[in-house]
């Protein structure tokens, strides 16, 4: 099992305080059968970026997404983010092999933090990046549908692609990224009764197309939920999204792992197989 999103190295909201720290985490993780985890620095610091990535670099089984999430677009200078200290932190963390994605980045008009303009600027930006660097998207989208529809088919004509993590969007919008060819990343929202298009979701996407998350410390599925998130609760999410493929848990870590090393590339392949 891969969790494919987790906030490990959060430094920038009241912290994240897992039970051991990090290490904890991690070996909770191992003995619930995780195999690796990706972890995200996206907060608006770029300390958050770089402990993001050296918790990639320092523990085997761990990767990185870097990026700057929707909430904190406004932390770039609104007339030439390129010359932002952050952003160019953000390219130099990206660059490394550690990180296996560019993100989280995409559009959040539920919360509304930063202007709608400028996390509109900040995707675009996040997307000519991804391209440069031949890296795949990590996408955070909420009521923001059509919008981000618009970008993402701007972003496949580029021939690049992603994840839209935590999944939690309309069966329309499920359809849309699936033909531009993006994978959906399920969070543990798949196991609430009130989970909206979800379910639906889940049953009618290629199962080469899904992918797990728990979006650590947010949002912990059921019986956990309430309580702070972390990766090694993913397997209830796994076996819930497996219950409604119909297809064993075994079935479906196997075919969701596959998943995570075709999008994420060769540093999950040789973790994983530990050839070089
Ligand atoms: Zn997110
Ligand atoms: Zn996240």
């Amino acid at each position: 099992m891969i969790d494919t999103h987790a906030h490990l190295a959060m430094v920038d909201r009241d912290g994240v305080g897992y039970a051991g720290g990090v290490p904890g985490v991690l070996q909770r993780a191992r003995d619930a059968g995780l195999r690796h985890i990706i972890c995200i620095g996206a907060g608006g610091e770029l300390a958050e970026v770089q402990a993001a990535l050296d918790v990639a670099k320092q523990n085997q089984g761990v990767s990185a997404i870097c990026g700057l999430h929707p909430h904190d677009a406004a932390r770039l200078l609104a007339q030439d983010p390129q010359a932002d200290p952050l952003w160019q932190g953000i390219v130099q963390a990206c660059s490394a092999a550690e990180v296996v994605a560019v993100g989280e980045t995409g559009l959040d008009y539920h919360y509304d933090l930063s202007p709608r303009s400028q996390q509109r600027l900040v995707f675009e930006r996040h997307v000519a990046l991804a391209r440069e660097l031949g890296k795949p998207l990590c996408i955070h989208t909420r009521e923001a549908e059509a919008e981000t529809v618009e970008v993402l088919e701007m972003a496949a004509q580029h021939g690049v692609g992603g994840v839209i993590h935590c999944f939690s969007g309309s069966a329309w919008l499920a359809r849309q990224c699936l033909d531009l060819g993006f994978y959906l990343s399920i969070p543990g929202i798949v196991t609430f009764k009130n989970a909206g298009d979800l379910p639906e979701v889940v049953a009618f996407a290629p199962v080469d197309r899904l992918l797990v998350e728990t979006d650590s410390p947010f949002l912990a599925p059921i019986p956990y939920r309430g309580k702070r998130n972390e990766p090694a609760y993913v397997v209830k999410t796994l076996e819930q999204v497996a219950r409604i493929r119909g297809i064993s848990p075994v079935e479906m870590a196997l075919v969701t792992t596959e998943n995570a090393v075709r999008l994420f590339g060769p540093r999950l392949r040789t973790q994983l197989t530990g050839e070089d």
